[in-house]
């Protein structure tokens, strides 16, 4: 059973598909990780991120490994990059302000898209929540429930504002939610899998939602799917 959750940044993707997941008994993996730990060995290697052909002969050199947690710091998972854990600095605002640029090379998306088809077909029993940007059009398309978590840049900008403040970082709302507008128009705007909802996806708006609210929605969606 496959369940394909896309949605813009901080649209509540990750903490709601990771419990709703949780609930279910499900494996949950966040796509966004992997571009992620690209931007981030792409940043230390001091590559220059408008090198398309550097970017993607980096992607398909390193080795992105994602496990279960081994440190309760509030992580979801692991993150390893040829061994090294990066789990929070993948988090970092560079990171941020860069994944999008990378994440839009065709041949970089490639090589994450057939790992994560892997990770979709093998490995998911009972099932996988899979999350990301282009699950639910391009990774898993024939997925039988795809859900597209949205909400507004505001609402969205305060949430990561407020998530970041928490881990310590330094953090100014304003920065933040120019950041993300960017981010989303790159995201949407790109020509190889844009950021859209599948035709046949469920639209949650967490606007106005908390994030318990929000899970207790997906969650009667899927418990509903799953019954009929
Ligand atoms: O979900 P998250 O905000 O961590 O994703 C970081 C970035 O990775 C996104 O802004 C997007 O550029 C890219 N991404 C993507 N396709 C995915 C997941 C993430 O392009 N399936």
């Amino acid at each position: 059973m496959q369940i394909a959750v896309d949605g813009p940044a901080a649209s509540g993707k990750s903490s709601v598909a990771a419990q709703v997941a949780k609930k279910l008994g499900f494996v949950y993996f966040d796509t966004g990780v992997m571009y992620r730990a690209a931007t981030w060995a792409a940043i230390q290697a001091k590559i220059d991120l408008n090198d398309e052909a550097a970017c993607t002969a980096l992607a398909e050199k390193i080795v992105i490994e994602v496990g279960p947690a081994s440190i309760d710091d509030g992580r979801q998972a692991d993150i390893v990059l040829d061994g090294q854990d990066i789990t929070w600095e993948i988090r970092r605002p560079e990171v941020d302000a860069s994944v999008s640029r990378i994440s839009a090379y065709p041949k970089v998306r490639e090589q994450m898209v057939n790992q994560q088809r892997r990770i979709g077909e093998n490995g998911s029993t009972p099932g996988i929540v899979m999350a990301g940007r282009d699950i639910g059009t391009v990774v898993l398309p024939k997925a039988p429930l795809k859900i597209y978590l949205t909400a507004s840049a505001e609402a969205r900008a305060r949430r990561r504002h407020e998530e970041e403040l928490r881990r310590g970082q330094l953090s100014n709302y304003d920065d933040v939610l120019a950041a993300m507008k960017q981010r989303d128009h790159v995201d949407s705007s790109r020509v190889t899998s844009p950021l859209r909802p599948a035709e046949d996806a469920i639209i949650i708006n967490t606007t106005q939602l908390q994030m318990s609210q929000a899970v207790d929605k997906m969650y009667s969606i899927v418990a509903g799917f799953l019954k009929s």
